[in-house]
């Protein structure tokens, strides 16, 4: 018995052994403990991870994959979440230990799991797995790139994040639309921003809204003193900025006198 693929849940499982080995083998479990998979499916992942020095635990909201997997997997029995990844609290299993994520992930919720990482930043030193070609790019690129935004200066800011390869629609059953990209995620060293971060994620993000715009223009609703919005920097577009001119520029908001 297999799991059939739902649609609504962004289910196209992986048959090339060999990739789901490669990004299996993409972390380094280095400086924790535990690994949560998400959206293990039929588990085409998760023998290589509980094959590794490393504690699996997997996160699934498919009532038919988790039936599967209890079945196919014994000794992971105990460390299946039936859970949606989005909305459960992860504290409750990790205790505020850290753990790594990995995947081949539903793209259809790829800018929300990445966004939640981000939250949850303090806890997860490392990140890989599978989204759609096109988003992976994203989160990778540098400035001036056509498809540098959000998502890239967000993680960028505080994870190194490397492309790693692309993959085919011919080895998923059903087959996506679309090429797939693997990427690694490192968390920096050092990355506590030396801003505010809450303000620099709205600055981002308000930036972002309209790409084709100065800074001078698309943030207006900061209220910004005509003395700072002089600055050679407001002059720019977004996908102009490095991820340290974002911060720089966040430091300028936080100490505008206005
Ligand atoms: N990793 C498997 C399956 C990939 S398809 C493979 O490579 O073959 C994506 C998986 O994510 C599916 O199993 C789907 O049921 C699961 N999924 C979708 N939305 C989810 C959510 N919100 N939380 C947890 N799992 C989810």
């Amino acid at each position: 018995m297999t799991v059939r693929a739902k649609k609504h849940l962004g289910q196209h499982f992986l048959e090339d052994e060999s990739i789901a080995q490669q990004i299996a083998d993409s972390l380094s479990l280095k400086g924790y403990n535990d690994v949560l998979e998400i959206g293990p499916g039929m588990g085409v992942l998760t023998k290589y991870l509980l094959k590794k020095d490393t504690t699996t635990h997997v996160i699934e909201i498919d009532t038919e994959s988790v039936d599967y997997l209890k079945n196919n997997y014994l000794h992971l029995a105990d460390r299946i979440i039936e859970k949606d990844f989005l909305k459960y609290d992860l504290n409750l299993v990790f205790e505020d230990k850290p753990f790594a994520i990995i995947g081949n992930f539903p793209y259809n919720i790829s800018s929300q799991i990445l966004f939640k990482t981000l939250e949850m930043r303090d806890q997860i030193p490392e990140f890989s797995g599978m989204f759609q070609k096109e988003v992976a790019m994203r989160i990778c690129s540098k400035e001036g790139s056509k498809v540098y935004g959000i998502l890239s200066v967000l993680t960028q800011a505080f994870y190194d994040a490397e492309y790693l390869f692309t993959v085919p629609p011919t080895v998923f059953n059903p087959p996506p639309k679309v090429d797939s990209g693997v990427l690694l995620l490192k968390r920096k060293e050092n990355y506590d921003l030396p801003c505010d971060e809450k303000l620099f994620f709205r600055v981002v993000k308000t930036g972002f809204q309209q790409r084709r715009k100065t800074l001078r223009n698309s943030l207006k609703t900061f209220n910004l003193s005509d003395n700072l919005k002089a600055n050679i920097i407001f002059g720019q577009r977004p996908e102009q900025l490095s991820v340290a001119q974002f911060i720089e520029l966040t430091s300028l908001i936080e100490n505008d006198e206005n």
